[in-house]
Formats: structure tokens, C-alpha cells, sequence
């Protein structure tokens, strides 16, 4: 078939290799002057590896994402840790049992987690949160760092986006992911996606074409703005980022650091140490978070019941048509790059049979090849 793959970030970039692999004819357009979206690499005045959107960890457990990546890159083997600074002190996270140990609200903390409830309290982001960690953890750790994230009280959040992070670790594991396989790509996110797609053709400040010219469209824009906003704009957080070269990194242990208190930002991250680079100098990020406008990506879909509804609509309409959509932005939801990749495979096989299925058939299928993402049934 003849196919347009529109974006050139990780969804798009890891559909059009399967695709081509599978032998269609692919072309791919990207609206800005660059690929990667944003999985982006660039390298500062120091020789520093940075990633200008955030630095990112790979991590997976399922091994067809593993050998699918791995043929484009070698990856460093960076185990993330990341810390919380809580009250002028450092704390692993996610939060662990030690920590309560620690902490002054210790009897009160561990009262709360005795008396919590059995199963997950799924009404908002908030009951999911408490029935987790109890009032106090809720109130001293996540409580401010998700007003300063979200930019809304957490009640308006789905239960969703607190319980795919959500962790209280019984054990002393340290780095923040539980998968064995992680690292960030030896020469960075923008030669990892260049290297996928080579020798597929390319347009680069593009955003205009034909759905009429090709079988199918694979579409990893934001869906709302392709229909033009009809049922309304999906909300988008977004980050704004400010950099500090040398300064002081409290504990190499960590690549990045959670910063709930702090009036402006909500973390940092330490490149050098995510890239393991041995170098004098050090870039520290500081991020703040932001909503999304026209200087500032769509980032995290903000998953509050009236955004699901709307990207629900969304998505029925675009299934009457032949184009599908794919990633953060075109499905609306909050993918890890593993679930990108693991997601592309999924969809490959719907997109062979696209022109074929029937609206409702499209919309089942993508539905639920999403569910494993953004569900809460797995969870207790
Ligand atoms: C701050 C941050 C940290 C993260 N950290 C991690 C991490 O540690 N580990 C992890 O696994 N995941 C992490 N992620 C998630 C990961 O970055 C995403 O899963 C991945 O980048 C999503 O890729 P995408 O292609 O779906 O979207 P995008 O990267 O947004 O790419 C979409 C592309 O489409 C282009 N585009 C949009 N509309 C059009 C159009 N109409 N025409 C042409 N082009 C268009 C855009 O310019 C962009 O290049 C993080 C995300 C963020 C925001």
C-alpha cells in the first residue's frame, strides 16, 4: 500500500520502519525542521549529550521492543534513580517504606497505611492517591508536586494518571523503573530515530497533504487539531526548560530529582550522569511545567473526564475515514517509548486490514490495542 506517515517523532518513526519492513511504500512528513518530536538529542558547547525536551530513559521488559531498538543504537545501560527533596533533604522515589522510617509523621504515616482500603479507590486522582499512600505521604509528596505538574486540583484528574505512576516500595530497590533492560541510546534519541528510518523518504517542514493520495494515513499529530477542534481542544501539559552549566548535583546517584517544593520548577535532571558522561563540566535542566500553547509542545494529555469524552468523539470520527491515528498525540494518551514501540507492532496489524475494516471494526481494534495503556483493571 501506499502510505503517509505525518510526524517524525518515535511513533511515527518506529511505524514507518515496520511498515517499510513489511513492504509498503512509505513516505513520512514532519511540520518542523527536525525529527524526534520529543525524543531529540543535541550535544552543548561542553560535549555534553542533552535532550533540549527532557531527558528520557529507555526501559522495557518485553524483548521484540529490545531487539527492535537495539538495531538502530546501543544503549548505555543507565539505570534511572531519581530523588525527591523533601524539607532540605533527599529521598529516593518512588517513596519507599525506608523513607518512612525517616520521616518525623512516621507513627501517623504508618497508622494511615494500616487503616488504608483493600482495592484502589478509582473515583479521581486524589481517592486513588490517598488509598495508596494515606493522607500524610498524599499530602507531603504527591499532593504539591501533581498541583504544580497538572496546573489543576488533583479531584479534576482521572484515577488513571495517578495509579500509572503511583508506587510505595516495600523493598530497597533504588532505580525508579522496574524493567531489567534500560539506558538511553549510546548516540542519542535524534540518531536512534535517523537511523530507523533511513532510506524512507523524507519532508521536513511540512504539515500539508492529500489523505486522497495515499490508502492509508498513519497519523501521529494531535487529533483534535486535524479535526479542527470541533468538539473541542484535548488539554495539554507542557514544560518549559532552563539550563545551569556546573552547578552543584547533590548525589551522583540520581539523574533526576522531583522538586515538589519549589515555587517555579518540578524537577532537574543531571545529563551527564543519565549519559554517563565523564566530563568536568555538568548541564543541569530545570524544568517548569507549563500548559501548552504555541511556543510550548503538547506534552502529558491531561486525563480529566471531560478530555476522554471529547477524544473519544474524536476518535470515532477519525475512524470513518482512512486515517489512523497513533502516539501520545493522535491517541491521546500517556505512552512510556516502550508502549510507543510495543503500540506500533499492535497497529501494524490493524493497518494491513485498515482500508478493509469497517468504522466501527477501526475503532474497536484501536480501542483495544490502548486499553493495556490506560487501564486500571490490572491494578488493585
Ligand atoms: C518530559 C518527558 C519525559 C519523558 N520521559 C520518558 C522516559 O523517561 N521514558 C519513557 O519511556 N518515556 C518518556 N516520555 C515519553 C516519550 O517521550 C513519548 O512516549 C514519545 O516521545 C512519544 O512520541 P510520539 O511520536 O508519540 O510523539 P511526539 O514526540 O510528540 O512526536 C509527534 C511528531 O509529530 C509531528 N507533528 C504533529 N502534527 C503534525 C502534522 N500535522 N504534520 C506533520 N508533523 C506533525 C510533531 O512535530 C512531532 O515531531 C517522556 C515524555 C516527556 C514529555
Amino acid at each position: 500500500m501506499k502510505i503517509l506517515i505525518v510526524g517524525a517523532g518515535l511513533s511515527g518513526c518506529s511505524m514507518a520502519r515496520l511498515l517499510k519492513d513489511s513492504g509498503h511504500d512509505i513516505t513520512i512528513i514532519e511540520q518542523k525542521a527536525h525529527i524526534g518530536g520529543l525524543c531529540v538529542t543535541r550535544v552543548n558547547g561542553d560535549g555534553i549529550l542533552y535532550e533540549p525536551f527532557g531527558a528520557r530513559t529507555f526501559h522495557a521488559t518485553n524483548q521484540k521492543v529490545i531487539r527492535f531498538v537495539t538495531r538502530f543504537d546501543s544503549f548505555n545501560g543507565f539505570v534511572h534513580k531519581k530523588g525527591i527533596f523533601i524539607d532540605g533533604k533527599i529521598y529516593p522515589y518512588p517513596i519507599s517504606m525506608r523513607t518512612v522510617q525517616q520521616l518525623e509523621q512516621k507513627e501517623m504515616i504508618l497508622q494511615e497505611l494500616r487503616e488504608r482500603p483493600k482495592r484502589i479507590n478509582k473515583i479521581n486522582f486524589e481517592k486513588a492517591s490517598v488509598s495508596v499512600y494515606g493522607n500524610t505521604l498524599y499530602n507531603l509528596f504527591i499532593k504539591p508536586y501533581s498541583l504544580k505538574m497538572w496546573g489543576r486540583d488533583p479531584k479534576d484528574l482521572e484515577a488513571a494518571l495517578a495509579i500509572k505512576r503511583m508506587e510505595l516500595r516495600y523493598d530497597d530497590r533504588q532505580s525508579l523503573f522496574g524493567d531489567e533492560w534500560q539506558g538511553l541510546p549510546v548516540h542519542g534519541y535524534s540518531f536512534l530515530l535517523k537511523s530507523m528510518i533511513r532510506q524512507i523518504p523524507l519532508r521536513l517542514n511540512t504539515a500539508q497533504f492529500n489523505p486522497a493520495d495515499y490508502d492509508v494515513v498513519v497519523f501521529s499529530g494531535p487529533i483534535d487539531q486535524f479535526f479542527k477542534y470541533r468538539y473541542g481542544k484535548l488539554e495539554y501539559r507542557s514544560l518549559r526548560f532552563y539550563y545551569r552549566r556546573n552547578e552543584r548535583w547533590e548525589n551522583n546517584n540520581y539523574g533526576t530529582i522531583n522538586l515538589p517544593q519549589h515555587s517555579l520548577y518540578i524537577r532537574k535532571c543531571n545529563f551527564k550522569v543519565m549519559h554517563k558522561q565523564i566530563t568536568k563540566q555538568s548541564l543541569i535542566q530545570y524544568q517548569k511545567p507549563v500548559e501548552e500553547d504555541d511556543n510550548h509542545m503538547p506534552m502529558y494529555p491531561v486525563r480529566s473526564r471531560k478530555n476522554s469524552q471529547a477524544f473519544d468523539k474524536y476518535l470515532h470520527l477519525i475512524c470513518k475515514t482512512h486515517i489512523c491515528p497513533i502516539g501520545r498525540l493522535g491517541l491521546f494518551s500517556y505512552l512510556n517509548m516502550d508502549q510507543v514501540v510495543e503500540l506500533s507492532f499492535s497497529i501494524l496489524s490493524i493497518i494491513n486490514k485498515y482500508p478493509v475494516l469497517t468504522p466501527q471494526q477501526r475503532y474497536d481494534k484501536i480501542k483495544n490495542a490502548i486499553k493495556k495503556y490506560n487501564n486500571l483493571e490490572n491494578k488493585k
